[in-house]
């Protein structure tokens, strides 16, 4: 399996650095808000990934952070006037929701910052006996960027030969160079209830320190695999490089994959332009996870995707026809057993395009025409098909969706019960609604939608339906 490592701008073998499992660690949300589907094309990219890797008879252990403190978590938890871990736990529900509904597998580990301050403090610790972090005189605590001398090589940028141009400017009068950034935040008066004590006061983590602590303490000093979106890469990435390196005197990730931007109708998403959609948006459109992941997915993760709602119309019409020649396929089979190995050569063939196409840097574009060849083809054969080749066929279908999350077998189910992320949001908006706290009582029936269920208000108390 072969990939663009970004950090060597070459297509190069994903192979684990030890035993059969690739360490893979994924920029997380920051949870303040619904992700939106930019968001979303990367957590799909990476799921295609995972898939993909495991197509290939090798484990993954994947990490995803959860951002639940930050400047974003804390201004909205306050405005709301709740704890920040109430506030951030409406949408770490709320995201996990989500990628159920886009067939997203999920990660081994999800850590969530605030449960891991002690690790980063000792992180930031480090940082500070190597020499390459000071405290300024507000308090917080800075990464000194010209004491690592490979920064910038992830970005592809020699600040060796712009060192004066990260000259310390008058407005940055608490750090000594423009380039320098936070490892520990000091408290301030915005911040509120929210603050660690630590060796340099009470603050809190920057974010770039906590995707490098968290990354080590579950995958190791040194692993496989990090992705994230093209945004990501400057400086956040640069960063947790230049944090890690500098601790451990070792190579921090051996490959680096990043998915370029999402834009809406040729625009950059904004909620200004009106083109701002989360997931829970489109749904309310009437498209379903199915469609949308369809979408996300079937363009290559290294050029630009255009998102617009033609291509959602497309995407349905694609998989009823997929899902068509699936059902004919299974009433060939009848009761015989579904396996590949008794499929005709051409189904062969298309299956081997499809990992071929795969394994040449993830290229979908070029792995869904071959599920469309399959299609035409079995299509084609129909009933001259024996009930043997025709379980054999099937069996091709569900080893490619193993790598794509859209097919139907026909087995999938309707969810009826109220689940408990939505249960426990109904008890907090009970309890809001008794404080008359409005606010709160909107928001969490915003929440509550997110999940997919729309709330009723009468005088017997609330009541609960699915969307
Ligand atoms: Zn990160």
């Amino acid at each position: 399996m072969n990939v663009y490592n970004s950090l060597t701008r070459r297509v190069e073998e994903l192979r684990p650095l030890e035993g059969d499992t690739i360490r893979l660690y994924t920029c997380g949300p920051t949870v303040y808000n619904f992700a939106h589907i930019g968001n979303f094309r990367a957590y799909a990219f990476e799921d295609v990934l995972r898939r993909a890797i495991q197509f290939n008879g090798m484990k993954v252990r994947q990490v995803m952070n959860l951002t639940d403190v930050d400047d974003k978590t804390i201004r909205g938890a306050n405005s709301a006037g709740v704890a920040l871990g109430d506030y951030t736990k409406t949408y770490k529900d709320a995201f996990f929701a989500d990628l159920k509904k886009l067939n997203i597998q999920p990660a081994e580990v999800y850590p969530a910052a605030t449960d891991h301050i002690p690790e980063m403090i000792a992180l930031v610790q480090k940082l500070m006996e190597k020499g390459v972090a000071y405290q300024s005189e507000d308090g917080s605590v800075y990464f000194k960027v010209r004491e690592f001398p490979g920064y910038g090589k992830l970005a592809h940028i020699d600040f060796d030969s712009q060192r004066t141009g990260l000259r310390c400017a008058a407005d940055e009068y608490d750090k000594e160079n423009v380039g320098d950034f936070a490892l520990w935040k000091a408290w301030e008066e915005s911040d509120g209830p929210v603050g660690w004590d630590s060796p340099w006061g009470r603050g809190r983590p920057g974010w770039h320190i906590e995707c490098s602590a968290m990354s080590m303490k579950y995958l190791g000093e040194t692993f496989d695999l990090h992705t994230g979106g093209i945004d990501n890469l400057f400086p956040h990435h640069e960063n947790e490089i230049a944090q890690a390196e500098a601790a451990t005197g070792k190579e921090f990730v051996r490959m680096w994959m990043h998915c370029a931007h999402l834009r809406v109708n040729g625009e950059k998403m904004s909620k200004s332009a009106g083109n701002f959609f989360t997931l829970r948006d489109l749904m309310e459109k009437g498209y379903t996870g199915r469609e949308i992941r369809y979408v996300l997915i079937n363009a290559h993760y290294r050029s630009g995707l255009n998102f617009a709602f033609s291509a959602l119309e497309d995407a349905r019409k694609a998989l009823e026809k997929i899902d068509r020649c699936v059902e004919a396929v299974g009433k060939l089979k009848g009761s015989g057993a579904e396996r590949s190995g008794s499929e005709p050569e051409w189904a062969r063939k298309c299956l081997a395009e499809f990992a071929d196409a795969v394994n040449d840097d993830l290229n979908l574009p070029r792995a869904f025409a071959a599920v469309f060849d399959l299609v035409r083809r079995t299509n084609g054969a129909a009933s001259a098909m024996s009930g043997e080749e025709a379980g054999g066929v099937l069996g091709v279908f569900r080893r490619m969706d193993e790598v794509l999350g859209v097919v139907f077998f026909g087995n999938e189910k309707k969810e009826v019960e109220v689940p408990a992320d939505v249960r426990s949001l109904l008890d907090a908006r009970a309890e809001a609604r008794k404080a008359k706290n409005w606010a709160e009582s909107d928001r969490l029936r915003d929440a509550i939608a997110a999940l997919g269920w729309s709330v009723k208000d009468s005088r017997d108390g609330q009541s609960v339906s699915p969307r």
